[in-house]
């Protein structure tokens, strides 16, 4: 699709030779070198994995920049739960590595970055995952968080989520922890005999809001470069502000072991082997936590593949660079498999095989954070992405067994048609039927984006139509001290052969877009899409009557996407003469501006930061979408005028996208 009889030979021939550049080993000796040690941002760890990766782009004939951004950091120095009733006891913050374990000492304790530094004791208040509806059963049963520390388990949500709505409640602190339910022995065999979580484990993290507004906390919207305003500690609206902390369930059990109060609803007991009670009572908790906060530096790694035909028009891939810990599967997994998608361009670009559109490789720093160094990034390159960027693929965690993806509904047919052409080294199907049978032979689903990775200042702050996908095996290393290069060659990846496929995966992705004739975005079935999502809000109570403007909408652009995806088709199914070239651009034109219509300079009122009218992260989940984001909320608000507002919004929005669709066709 998008490929002129002519172009489609030598697409063919260069996707080819692509794949077959593509090697395992490779990834294998990179992930091995940097997972060695861990790389979280601004520590050593983090610089040696970036020299080697530097190097070893260069090696490859490539010419990689380094990017660095001042941002507002957030160190660990000393971490410290203890049980101060009924009985007295210091809980453990870190894992028992074994002794011989490299760098070792460089492995930070267990601990939320971006928590407030301090202190709070209290009774404990079990909240299950600390979602809405788990607070409200709380109250329900009359039990208050006011003045307590909630202890709640991870899942289900973003975890900065958590205390941010234990805070609201009138919590003074908060302990998360990783139930052996959800991630642990009640699942399989725990590490280092299954992939499972075992009773030491502790899920690290960042808890700043990132559904507020990603990036520096310091610079909302605006790069953190030098001459740059950057708002005082003080003023940042958005940063946590209750001590909290995570544990292990083998340290967990000691405090949910002595709660008494009521006992805790069915569906909220663990896997823990006695009865979980909600508190308060006689068990208390003190955490102590001394967290420094400095400006620091995060690095991104950009390599550029320049485009022959069209140069200023980009197609960017990108992987967070940065680690809790060893992070073999997250994200070393995603950045080695992006810097072999780079050597393989880069040895092609060197024989004359250049791409039509320019490839840009990025290695992103302080993900782990809150999208710290693809943020800022994204922030600066504004104005260029905006009118240049035809997508951006993303590579969080790809070396699993079982592919997946997440994307805007312009691309489900790309992913489809390039999965269909990458064998699953499991089987030797291709990756797309083996996905067909392990979604029961129906048409796999393409998730939403909502946030928790790199994609969101690009999508959501600049409307740059994003894929996020890859590979992954379900299992019990995340953020822990044992997501390690062990875990991946005996239970997530042994070959490294996911990684490969991932690599050729993501790269045609990018060639196809790079080199088609037409863009392949198809806006017909986003218009769908967004008439979806309409119509289930009126299911859930809008009116129809307010909405009505949107979905005519809604369907004049799906209209007009059809009649362009014609007439594109038409122009190129014979090849292409000189006078049709103009028309060409006109229609890529139109195709490159339709995201970018969906986005309001204003954003969406809860959160300015967030442009896009169809697409953020929910509110009180994080990392789920949550499409039609003015709207949802002002419906959920009840407030009339605000309805209104969203739903004239989204009537302009989409009627943007059908007259530049329609702009373009004869
Ligand atoms: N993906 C990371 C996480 O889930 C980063 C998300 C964030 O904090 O911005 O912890
Ligand atoms: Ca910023
Ligand atoms: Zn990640
Ligand atoms: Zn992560």
């Amino acid at each position: 699709t998008g490929f002129s009889p002519e172009m489609n030979n030598w697409q063919q021939q260069f996707e080819e030779r692509y794949s077959e550049g593509v090697r395992a080993e490779r990834i294998k000796k990179d992930s091995r070198a940097m997972s060695q040690r861990p790389s979280q941002v601004a520590s050593e760890g983090n610089d040696a994995s970036l020299d080697y990766a530097v190097k070893k782009l260069k090696k490859a004939g490539l010419n990689p920049k380094v990017k660095s951004y001042d941002v507002y950091l957030s160190t660990p120095k000393k971490i410290s739960v203890t049980q101060t009733a009924p009985e007295k006891r210091e809980l453990q913050v870190m894992e028992n590595l074994p002794k011989e374990t490299p760098f070792k000492e460089e492995v930070l304790p267990g601990y939320n970055a971006y928590s407030p530094a301090g202190k709070a004791e209290a009774e404990l208040v079990y909240a299950n995952y600390a979602r809405p509806e788990d607070f409200a059963e709380l109250e329900k049963r009359g039990v208050s968080v006011e003045g307590k520390i909630v202890i709640a388990r991870y899942g289900e949500n973003f975890r900065g989520v958590k205390p941010d709505l234990a805070a609201q409640h009138g919590a003074v602190g908060m302990i998360i922890y990783s139930d052996p339910a959800d991630d642990g022995y009640k699942k399989g065999k725990v590490y280092p005999d299954g992939p499972w979580r075992p009773a030491d484990g502790i899920q690290r993290g960042s808890i700043l809001p990132i559904y507020q507004y990603p990036g520096d906390p310091l610079t909302p919207g605006t790069p953190s470069i030098q001459g740059e305003k950057r708002l005082d500690p003080e003023e940042a609206d958005h940063l946590p502000t209750i001590p909290t902390t995570p544990i292990s369930y083998g340290e967990a059990k000691h405090l949910l072991k002595s709660m008494d109060g009521p006992k805790a609803p069915q569906e909220w007991q663990g896997g823990l082997p006695f009865t979980y009670h909600l508190g308060p009572g006689s068990a208390k908790a003190k955490i102590d936590l001394d967290i420094d906060y400095e400006q620091k530096p995060v690095h991104d790694v950009i390599v550029k593949i320049p485009g022959k035909t069209y140069p200023q028009q980009t197609i960017v891939i990108g992987a967070h660079r940065d680690t809790w810990g060893y992070g073999t599967q997250d994200n070393i997994s995603g950045w080695a498999t992006t810097m072999e998608i780079a050597r393989v361009l880069g040895k092609m670009a060197e024989k004359g095989w250049q791409p039509e559109r320019t490839i840009v490789l990025a290695g992103w720093d302080g993900e782990e954070y809150g999208l710290l160094g693809s943020t800022e990034w994204a922030e600066e390159k504004r104005d260029p992405l905006m009118k240049h960027a035809v997508a951006y693929l993303n590579l969080d965690g790809v070396g699993g067994k079982y592919f997946d993806a997440s994307a805007v509904p312009s691309l489900n047919h790309l992913i489809t048609s390039v999965t269909k052409d990458v064998t699953e080294p499991r089987n030797g199907k291709s990756i797309y039927e083996d996905w067909v049978e392990r979604s029961d032979g129906e048409k796999p689903t393409i998730g939403q984006l909502g946030s928790g990775s790199d994609y969101t200042a690009f999508l959501q702050h600049n409307g740059v139509p994003s894929i996020d996908a890859g590979f992954s095996t379900p299992g019990g290393q995340y953020h822990s001290a044992y997501d390690n290069t062990d875990a991946m060659e005996r239970f997530l990846d042994p070959g490294y052969q996911h990684q490969a496929a991932a690599a050729k995966v993501h790269g045609i992705l990018a060639l196809r877009l790079a080199n088609a004739d037409v863009l392949p975005l198809q806006y017909s079935a986003y218009g769908e899409t967004v008439e979806k999502l309409l119509l289930e809000q009126v299911e859930k109570g809008a009116s129809k009557e307010e909405l009505k403007g949107a979905i005519e909408a809604a369907k004049a652009w799906q209209e007009a996407a059809r009649n362009l995806e014609k007439e594109a088709d038409s122009l190129i199914e014979d090849g292409i003469t000189p006078e049709e070239r103009e028309k060409l651009r006109s229609i890529n034109r139109a195709l490159l501006k339709q995201e970018r219509d969906l986005m309001q300079e204003e954003g969406i009122p809860s959160r300015p930061w967030y442009k896009h009218q169809i697409w953020a992260p929910g509110l009180t989940t994080g990392y789920a979408a949550q499409p039609l984001p003015a709207l949802a909320e002002a419906l959920e608000s009840g407030d009339e005028s605000a309805v209104q507002q969203a739903a004239d919004w989204l009537e302009a929005s989409l009627q943007d996208a059908a007259d530049t669709a329609q702009s373009a066709v004869r």
